[in-house]
C-alpha cells in the first residue's frame, strides 16, 4: 500500500480546487454580467451627452432657412466654433438637399459645399427622424458613435437640414477596459486568495481524515497502540470514534485468533499422529512435526505447496477428487524406505457450511509395529501349527505301521516306538517353550530375582557340562569330543537375577555350541566386567551362522539348518526364549559369527559395582 499520498492527489487540494473553480465560475457569471451592464450604461451615458443644446440647434436652423448661404456658411461655422462638447469629436450641418453647410473640424473645412454621400444622412433627410450609428474607423481603428438629428425651421414644421454629430468611442471603451482589468486582476487576486485559504480551511477539514487514514495504515500493519483523536462530534468525529473502536475490536479478533493458532500449533506439534492440511487443489499448506519425521522431511518448505497424493505417494491409486468426494477416506501407505514404514492415512474433507470444500485434512499414524506384529502373529500361529504337524505326522505314520502289524516284529517296534517316544518328548518340549513364552510375552511369568554371584553361577553350569562330557565319554567312547575352556575374571560380580531362567539361557547356548561343534572343538567361556556391566561370551568352532541370518538367529522357530536341528531335537526356540529372558533381566544378547569358523554369543547384565569395605562400614554403623 502506498502510504504518501502526493499533493495533487491529495483531498485537501481537490477541496482546494473545488472552491477555486467554484469561486472561479461565480466571479465569471458575475462579470460577466457587470461588465455588459457597465458597457451598456457607460454607452448610454456617453450617448445622451452627443446631442446640442436646444438653442444652438435653433440657431443652425435659423441659418440654415437663410438665403444667403455665404453668410450663412460663415455662421454656422461661427456657432460650431462655439459649441463646448469635447465628446464630439465632429458635428457637420447638412442642409435640407444634402449640401455640407459646415463642419466642427478645422482640418476638414473642405468638405463644406459638398454634397454629403453618408446614407445616414441621406436617410434622416427622407425619414425626418433621428438615426443613430456606430462605425469602425479602418484607418485609426477607432469606434465612432454617430448621431444624425433632423434640424426644422423655426416653426418646428418644415425640415431645414440635419445636424450630424461623430463621437470617438474610444474614450468609453478604454474606461470599460480599464474597469475589466481591475475587474480581472481583483478576480483572480481573490482566486490566488481562495486557493490559499482553501488550502489551508481544507487542510483543517481533512486533519482528522489524515490522522484517520493513518491510523487505519498502522491497523492494517498491526499496529493497534494508536488512537484518532475526536476533536467533534460532527460526522468525521464518529469516524474517528468508529476507527478507534474497529481498532480495539480488530485487535481482539486478531489476540483471539493468534491465540487460538498457536494453540493450534501447539496440539499439531504435540501430537503423536501427522497431521497435513491441504487447500482444495491438495496443495499442501499445514504440516506437523510428526507428519514430517513420519514422511522424512527436515523442513516444512520442502513439502508447503506441493501435492498432497505426491508426498504420500498415492497419485497413482488416488486423485484429490476421490479424497475429497468421500466423506473419510482410510488408506494404509507403504512407503517402501528402508525402515519399512507403514502409514495408515485418513483424508477429511474440510467442508464449509454451504458444502464448498476448501480443502483436505489427512490424519497419519505410524502402524509400522502393528502391521509387523500382525504378521509376525500370523506368521507366529501359521509356524506352531507347521512345528507341530511335522512330529504329530511322523508319531501317525509310526503308529500305523504297528498298528498294521508290526507291533509283532521285535526288532522294528522298540525302534519305533523310541522315534514316537522322541517325537511326543519334542512336542512336549516345544509346547512348555511355547507356553513360556506365552507368559513372558503376557508379562504372567515372574522373576524370582536374587543378588547371585555370576563367577560362581557360571562356573557351576559349566561343570556340569564337563561331567556330562566325562559321563558321555565313559559310556561311548566313540562319541564327539569337546572340549570346555574358562577365562573369567577373578573379581566377585554379584549381579541380579533370576537363577533358574538364566541357568536355562546358558544351558540353551552351550548345548547348541555342543550341537554345531566339531570333533575336537574348544568352547571359550569368557566373564568380564566393565563399569555398568557384566558380559559373558560362549564361543565355538563350529559351523558358524551365515551372515545374512544373523539378524534372525533370535527369532521364533527361526533355524539355519531345518533338518539338521529337528534331527538334533531343536524346537527353534531356545534363542528366542534366550533373548526374551536377558531383556527382562534389563540385559542383552547378540551373537558375532563368521560361517565356518565359529559363532560367539554374548551376554551383557547391567552390573552396580559393590565396595564390601562400604557395606561394612555401613553395616557396623547400623549396629552401634
Ligand atoms: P534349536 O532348538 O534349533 O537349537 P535355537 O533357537 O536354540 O533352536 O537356535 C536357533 C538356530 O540358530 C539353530 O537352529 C541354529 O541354526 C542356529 N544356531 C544356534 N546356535 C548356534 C551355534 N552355536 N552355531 C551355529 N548355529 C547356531
Amino acid at each position: 500500500m502506498n502510504s504518501k499520498i502526493k499533493f495533487f492527489q491529495s483531498i485537501r487540494f481537490k477541496f482546494a480546487l473545488i472552491f477555486a473553480l467554484m469561486l472561479m465560475l461565480t466571479l465569471e457569471i458575475v462579470g460577466a454580467f457587470f461588465m455588459r451592464q457597465l458597457e451598456r450604461q457607460n454607452l448610454n451615458n456617453f450617448r445622451q451627452q452627443i446631442v446640442l443644446p436646444s438653442y444652438i440647434e435653433n440657431s443652425l436652423s435659423t441659418q440654415l432657412g437663410r438665403t444667403n448661404t455665404t453668410s450663412a456658411n460663415h455662421h454656422i461655422r461661427t456657432i460650431l466654433a462655439e459649441v463646448n462638447n469635447s465628446n464630439i469629436s465632429e458635428i457637420r450641418v447638412i442642409d435640407s438637399k444634402g449640401i455640407i453647410r459646415g463642419t466642427s473640424s478645422s482640418t476638414n473645412q473642405g468638405i463644406v459645399g459638398q454634397k454629403t454621400t453618408d446614407s445616414g444622412i441621406k436617410n434622416t433627410l427622407v425619414s425626418d427622424r433621428n438615426h443613430t450609428e456606430y462605425l469602425y474607423d479602418n484607418t485609426n481603428h477607432n469606434r465612432y458613435y454617430v448621431n444624425i438629428v433632423p434640424l426644422s425651421n423655426s416653426n418646428g414644421n418644415n425640415e431645414v437640414g440635419v445636424l450630424y454629430m461623430r463621437a470617438n468611442l474610444e474614450g468609453v471603451y478604454s474606461t470599460i477596459n480599464n474597469i475589466y482589468v481591475i475587474y480581472i486582476s481583483a478576480v483572480l487576486a481573490s482566486i490566488v486568495l481562495c486557493l490559499l485559504l482553501s488550502i489551508f480551511i481544507s487542510r483543517e477539514i481533512t486533519a482528522p481524515i489524515e490522522e484517520m487514514r493513518k491510523q487505519t495504515m498502522r491497523i492494517a500493519r498491526g499496529d493497534y497502540s494508536g488512537q484518532v483523536e475526536v476533536v467533534d462530534n460532527d460526522e468525521l468525529g464518529q469516524l474517528a470514534g468508529a476507527i478507534n473502536n474497529l481498532s480495539v475490536r480488530v485487535e481482539e479478533s486478531q489476540d483471539a485468533s493468534e491465540s487460538e493458532r498457536r494453540r493450534l500449533d501447539s496440539v499439531l506439534s504435540h501430537m503423536t499422529d501427522g497431521v497435513i492440511a491441504t487447500d482444495r487443489r491438495g496443495n499442501i499448506t499445514i504440516i506437523n512435526n510428526t507428519a514430517l519425521q513420519l514422511l522424512n522431511y527436515d523442513e516444512e518448505d520442502d513439502v508447503i505447496g506441493k501435492s498432497i497424493t505426491d508426498i504420500l505417494k498415492i497419485r497413482k491409486q488416488y486423485t484429490m477428487r476421490q479424497l475429497i468426494d468421500e466423506t473419510q477416506t482410510h488408506v494404509m501407505i507403504d512407503m517402501n524406505d528402508e525402515n519399512g514404514l507403514i502409514l495408515s492415512a485418513f483424508f477429511t474433507p474440510i467442508q464449509r457450511e454451504s458444502g464448498f470444500v476448501s480443502g483436505l485434512v489427512c490424519v497419519l499414524h505410524d502402524v509400522t509395529s502393528q502391521q509387523k506384529e500382525e504378521r509376525e502373529r500370523k506368521q507366529f500361529v501359521s509356524n506352531v501349527s507347521h512345528e507341530l504337524r511335522t512330529p504329530l505326522t511322523s508319531v501317525k505314520s509310526y503308529v500305523e505301521a504297528l498298528t498294521d502289524g508290526a507291533w509283532k516284529d521285535k526288532e522294528v517296534a522298540p525302534r519305533f516306538l523310541k522315534v514316537v517316544q522322541d517325537e511326543t518328548d519334542r512336542m512336549i518340549r516345544m509346547i512348555n517353550d511355547l507356553l513360556s513364552l506365552s507368559r513372558m510375552d503376557s508379562g504372567t511369568a515372574k522373576l524370582n530375582l536374587e543378588y547371585v554371584n555370576i563367577n560362581e553361577l557360571f562356573n557351576y553350569i559349566l561343570n556340569r557340562f564337563d561331567m556330562i562330557i566325562k559321563k558321555e565319554k565313559n559310556e561311548n567312547p566313540d562319541s564327539k569330543h569337546y572340549s570346555i575352556v574358562r577365562h573369567f575374571t577373578k573379581q566377585d560380580l554379584w549381579v541380579e537375577i533370576d537363577t533358574d531362567k538364566f541357568t536355562q539361557v546358558i544351558d540353551n547356548i552351550m548345548n547348541n555350541a555342543v550341537k554345531y561343534s566339531p570333533d575336537g572343538g574348544v568352547i571359550t567361556c569368557r566373564l568380564v566386567a566393565t563399569d555398568k556391566h557384566v558380559i559373558l561370551s560362549i564361543s565355538d568352532q563350529g559351523l558358524g551362522i551365515p551372515r545374512k541370518d544373523i539378524g534372525r538367529i533370535f527369532d521364533r522357530f527361526f533355524r539355519v539348518d531345518k533338518a539338521r536341528s529337528r534331527k538334533q531335537g531343536g524346537t527353534g526356540l531356545g534363542l528366542a526364549i534366550s533373548k526374551e529372558v536377558v531383556n527382562m533381566l534389563g540385559g542383552q544378547i547378540w551373537v558375532d559369527s563368521t560361517e565356518g569358523q565359529g559363532s560367539t554369543f554374548y551376554i551383557s547384565l547391567p552390573y552396580i559395582q559393590y565396595d564390601e569395605e562400604d557395606e561394612w562400614d555401613d553395616d557396623e554403623k547400623d549396629q552401634n
